[in-house]
């Protein structure tokens, strides 16, 4: 076995392990299961919900909340399909296919490696089927978009699609927002929704699926004097490359707030001519995820170029006057983005850990408290006496209604089995910590114990006190 098969199989191994401790535990089950599934799907389970839930209200708390030039939308996934032509979606959103003539399996051309060590491409195609040896066809382009039809009509004028990005909804209520509240550049719009691709082949769990969810931000900024702007101009200070710098310090600032390990994410300069052709700059945020370092989150100047074509589409100005300088100009946009699933996963991923603890295997999520399902656990030494579990189930009840009252969820209470496996299971979960109530708290007030997740260490804690203790811990 050559060491890249090993490093292969222990990635996958690891995969694997993540993929099954989301189904064991209740984080995220395959879609449509019980009929064999449905490639490309994936179900929240409860503790997925709570984690996904974690990390959308720190987004929307740094990015809208915490800021005064941010308007929040939630606008449709169905758009008319005017949009798509003219964001280029119905043109050239496709990726390249290719069909087994033998055995019909589709295969994306870029995803096959050919003899050369090159993806297959038009010029040098792979002809081998991978899975059954036979002759692939010819490579052809596949638009991603999911179509369908409006109303009972399926002629073409009925088509839609389910939006493969939400960016869209933003660009197409600029004018709407302009309108109502009347925002002095530089302001944004931000959304976070459900987005659909009809992947050729999903895979890496989470990472690559058919539909997802995004977070995304189109921020809106003057047009620089000069078009040819390369941030030295005196332009530059107040001009777009602030504003992308900003946001290149703030996407930092979140992956810290949800605890992703800094030395994992790294920056990718997209060199010239591998951009899209209107955006003059973009940074891709990229993740050690255990298949490979792979893309998180992007970042990108996009010029006028979507304000533009909505209005020669759709011939609304989306102009913006500008009070200061008496002029009229179509803003220019940054557009952060972020794949939320994929958060999801690279959180997951990167707090899966294997340790030994009393000479024992263990595996446990190191998961920061904002982002934990539970941040607390509650559970009496012995579920048979009636004693311990009342006081149990009274520090239960007041951590909850202490923690909701300062806006935090995820208290816990577990007497199912002995106090070994709960631990087992609160650490598989993430729990960072928790907290038993046993015989001396009742016999001689001498507290709870608080036992930390990471180091299985304990400690008393006076019951006054334990409120202050924790919250101290997990805000
Ligand atoms: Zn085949």
């Amino acid at each position: 076995m050559s060491k890249n098969q090993e490093k292969n199989d222990s990635q996958s191994d690891v995969m694997d392990s993540i993929v099954s401790l989301c189904k064991r535990r209740g984080f995220i089950f395959q879609g449509s299961e019980i009929y064999g599934g449905l490639a490309g799907t994936w179900d929240y389970a409860p503790l997925g919900v709570a984690l996904k839930n974690n990390i959308k209200k720190i987004w929307w708390k740094r990015f809208i909340d915490d800021r005064d030039d941010m308007y929040g939308v939630d606008a449709a996934i169905l758009m008319n399909q005017r949009t798509w032509e003219a964001s280029g979606h119905v043109g050239g959103f496709a990726d390249p296919l290719v069909e087994c003539k033998k055995c019909q399996h589709r295969f994306r051309a870029d995803q096959l490696i050919g003899e050369d060590g090159k993806p297959s491409s038009v010029d040098a195609p792979v002809k081998k089927c991978p899975d059954c040896g036979g002759s692939l066809g010819e490579i052809r382009q596949f638009n991603m978009m999911f179509k369908t039809h409006i109303g009972a009509a399926e002629d073409a004028s009925a088509v839609s699609y389910l939006r493969p990005e939400t960016a869209q909804g933003m660009f197409v209520n600029f004018k709407n927002i302009l309108d109502t509240f009347h925002p002095t550049l530089p302001f944004g719009m931000a959304q976070i929704g459900k987005a659909f691709r009809n992947e050729i082949a999903p895979r890496d769990f989470l990472f690559r699926a058919r539909e997802f969810e995004q977070m995304e931000i189109e921020y809106f900024v003057k047009a620089p004097k000069d078009t040819k702007d390369d941030g030295k101009s005196e332009d530059a200070a107040d001009g777009w490359q602030k504003v992308f710098d900003d946001f290149r310090q703030q996407i930092h600032g979140f992956i810290a707030d949800i605890g992703l390990t800094a030395s994992k994410v790294h920056e990718l300069e997209v060199p010239d001519g591998e951009r899209a052709h209107y955006s003059k700059r973009t940074i891709d945020f990229e993740f050690d995820f255990p298949f490979g370092k792979k893309e998180l989150y992007g970042l990108a100047y996009r010029t006028d170029f979507d304000l533009k074509q909505h209005a020669e589409f759709s011939k609304v100005d989306l102009s913006y006057y500008d009070e200061e300088t008496k002029e009229r100009y179509v803003p220019h946009c940054i557009e952060p983005s972020f794949g939320l699933d994929r958060t999801v996963l690279a959180v997951l991923a990167d707090a899966y850990t294997e340790d030994a603890m009393s000479d024992e295997k263990r595996v446990f999520l190191k998961l920061a408290p904002a982002v934990a399902p539970y941040k607390v656990a509650v559970f009496p030494l012995l579920k048979n006496k009636p004693l311990l579990v009342a006081k149990a189930r009274e520090v239960f009840a007041t951590l909850k209604a202490e923690f909701a009252e300062v806006g935090i969820q995820g208290v816990a209470f577990d007497d199912n089995g002995n106090i070994g496996k709960r631990y087992r299971r609160q650490d598989e979960v993430g729990t960072p910590f928790c907290v038993t109530v046993d015989f001396d708290t009742i016999e001689k007030s001498a507290g709870v114990t608080v036992r930390d997740r990471d180091s299985g260490r304990q400690e008393r804690v006076a019951e006054g006190e334990l409120v202050g203790y924790l919250l101290g811990k997990v805000k």
